[in-house]
């Protein structure tokens, strides 16, 4: 199957002659060809977005959340079929499926009641007989380019808030996983969304340069890897446009001698392995604090040969599914071989036992890594978990900060005051005490720092709704010369 663009309610077929083949990960078998939609199919779906933002931005705010209403109980009605879709082009488990899913609604629940975000400010009699007000205001056509890791919840980080606010978006999903996103339009569309609102270009770099240079786009939001996020954050920013740019992470999970075992092992291998490590807030060092050292190794390894790789489309008991594809597969399976030539001691290989077809890496456990290390400071995408050693709290959050990320970092202890020195000291938007993913829901922020996030405004919460709207500020007089001629 071929994939479309979804342009003004439609299918349309791109100009582009390159393709991208979308593979069911779990089998290594192609189910779509993503189109690489050239820069005049860009052109066509911004003309015809910029056209329905003229009538959308007039459209009543409360009419506006009454469909994102709607599209929030279609979502659930349609909420397996969504499932198994990115189950089906991504490869994780169901369960995963069904929380990338849930964690995409919940942004469309928020934005259903954009009006309470909205409401502007007033100052009364700011001077003789005049009023003072502010609002927001949509800013036209925005643009959102979405990685493959997630294909249901990041491009529904962007596109609810975005329309909620009164403008019309055109979406550029990941060409890996381009299934989700259609659908996802389509269902807008059942909702009652106009056409035009929500717009759905496939393709690769060509059309990424083009949203971020084109004259009527106002706003780019990206999320991906860092190399991608900074040249989208300079081109876009220099072309004029606001930018929120969020790239990738190495985030530490720190062990404290007090913590509790039981649950911060199971926090860790979930952190690690789950969605097979392809999360920008997968922990993917684990730093071990003094004495808890040899336990922890012992126990993560023991609850590491549970973890069952199976085809996750057909076995819903699947503990880790595969990674995206064959590049990504043969990648992570060379930097094991790495580790292995550097010396290194993996108390998990993830090489071994591997289901005959698929992209499958098992789950890796890599002890005896120091600071400097490759493993230590590279975002490998994938199940290899770093294991560092370390003697104290501070030397572990220097280790963290030594990255240059900044997206998550999380503590396990049973003191307070630990995590409260941590949480000063570490130098990333999202902590998690005693919580493995810290991946914040819809009615906060996605907070990323440093080479994690370029930009200002995050998405999701409050900041999304002020990345998608500007401020104005209006004074009106109103002199009450014909109220007093009434002697009132
Ligand atoms: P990617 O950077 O390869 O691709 C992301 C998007 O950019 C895709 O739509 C792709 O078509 C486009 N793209 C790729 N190369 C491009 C280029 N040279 N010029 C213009 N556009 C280009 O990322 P990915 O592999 O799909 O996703 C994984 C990455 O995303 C990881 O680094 C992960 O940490 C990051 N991520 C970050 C967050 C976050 O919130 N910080 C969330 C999810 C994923």
């Amino acid at each position: 199957m071929t994939l479309q663009n979804y342009v003004g309610g439609q299918l349309v077929a791109s100009s582009g002659s390159e393709y991208t083949t979308v593979n069911n990960p779990s089998h290594g078998e192609p189910i779509a060809h993503t189109p690489h939609s050239t820069v005049a199919d860009v052109d066509q779906t911004v003309a015809v977005a910029q056209k329905a933002f003229l009538t959308w931005k007039a459209t009543p705010v409360l009419k506006r959340a009454s469909i994102l209403f709607r599209y929030k109980e279609l979502l659930e009605q349609h909420f397996d079929e969504l499932t198994a879709l990115v189950t089906r082009e991504n490869g994780k488990t169901i369960p995963e499926s069904q929380g990338d899913v849930r964690r995409g609604i919940e942004v469309v629940e928020l934005a259903s009641g954009i009006a309470q975000l909205l409401k502007g400010g007033r100052l009364p009699n700011i001077a003789g007989n005049i009023d003072g007000e502010t609002s927001r205001e949509p800013i036209g056509v925005c643009a959102g380019i979405t990685p493959f890791n997630f294909p249901a919840m990041v491009p529904m980080w962007m596109f609810p808030m975005a329309i909620a606010c009164g403008n019309t978006f055109v979406l550029k999903p990941s060409e890996k996983t381009p299934l989700t996103a259609m659908r996802l339009a389509e269902l807008a569309t059942q909702a009652g969304l106009p056409d035009g609102v929500l717009n759905v270009v496939n393709g690769a770099q060509e059309a990424v340069e083009r949203l971020c240079t084109h004259t009527d786009i106002a706003a780019v939001s990206f999320v991906g890897s860092t190399n991608v996020a900074e040249i989208v954050y300079r081109t876009a920013s220099q072309a004029g446009k606001r930018v929120q740019s969020a790239g990738g992470a190495k985030n530490a999970m720190v062990v404290m001698p007090d913590a509790d075992m039981d649950s911060t092992v199971r926090a860790i291998i979930g952190a690690a392995y789950g969605c097979a490590g392809q999360r920008c807030m997968a922990g993917s060092t684990v730093l071990a604090v003094g004495p808890v050292a040899d336990e922890l190794v012992e126990r993560l390894k023991s609850a590491i040969e549970d973890i069952a790789l199976k085809a996750t489309d057909e076995h819903p008991d699947s503990g880790m599914g595969a990674v995206i594809d064959a590049v990504a597969c043969e990648r992570l399976l060379q930097t094991i071989d790495q580790i292995e030539a550097d010396g290194l001691t993996l108390v998990a290989d993830g090489r071994q036992d591997l289901p005959e077809a698929g992209y499958f890496v098992g789950p890796t456990l890599v002890d005896g890594v120091k600071v400097e290390m490759d493993v230590a400071q590279t975002e490998l995408f994938g199940p290899i978990l770093a294991f560092g050693r370390v003697r104290s709290l501070p030397e572990a959050i220097d280790w963290a900060n030594s990255t240059g990320y900044g997206n998550g970092a999380v503590i396990f202890t049973k003191d307070g005051g630990s995590a409260r020195y941590f949480k000063e000291n570490v130098q990333c938007g999202m902590i998690g005490v005693n919580v493995g993913v810290p991946a914040p829901m819809a009615a906060f922020s996605f907070s990323g720092w440093n080479r994690s996030f370029f930009g200002d405004l995050h998405v999701q919460g409050e900041e999304g709704m002020y990345f998608y709207t500007r401020q104005q500020v209006s004074f009106t007089r109103w002199d009450n010369d014909y109220v007093r001629a009434q002697g009132w």
